[in-house]
């Protein structure tokens, strides 16, 4: 069992280049349907003219359902026009993009957002601090010295 555990975090580390485990299951509540920021290549939309833009140029059928309902300091605020209000749900689960099926990932916490309380997934730390702790402090460390 330990070596499992031991290989599944080597795989999530140094292949995945992960820093958490997701656990949990999606419990439907709709939060990342209504009131999101959308990260398109390396950072979040942020105007109309980009936004326009993005949807000239990619495919992706995800851009053509969602709309823009507020702008703030971080983006724009999109909302999904499949998300049915009244089930509280997505209208076409099955067939949802990827970008759906992937959420959450843990690169929201790159760009200081963080996961919705009532979301049925959660993440933990591959390594716990004390691993990390007890990994460097067999180190040779320098610590500095104040001089008197
Ligand atoms: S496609 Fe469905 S799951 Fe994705 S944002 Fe729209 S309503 Fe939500
Ligand atoms: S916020 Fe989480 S629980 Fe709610 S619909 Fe999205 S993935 Fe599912």
């Amino acid at each position: 069992m330990k070596l499992i555990k031991k290989i599944k975090k080597f795989f999530y580390l140094k292949i995945l280049k992960k820093k958490y485990y997701k656990t949990g299951s999606c419990a439907l509540c709709g939060a990342c349907c209504k009131n999101i920021y959308i990260r398109h290549k390396d950072s979040v939309i942020k105007t109309t003219e980009e936004f326009e833009k993005i949807k000239l140029e990619d495919s992706d059928s995800f851009y053509k359902h969602i709309s823009i309902i507020g702008q703030d300091e971080f983006g724009l605020v999109f909302a999904c026009d499949k998300y049915d209000k009244e089930k509280k749900l997505c209208s076409d689960h099955k067939n949802r993009p990827s970008i759906c099926r992937n959420y959450p990932s843990e690169e929201i916490f790159s760009y200081g957002a963080k996961l919705n309380p009532n979301c049925g997934y959660k993440f933990e730390s591959i390594e716990k601090f004390d691993e990390i702790f007890a990994r460097i402090s067999k180190k040779p460390t320098k610590i500095f010295k104040e001089l008197n």
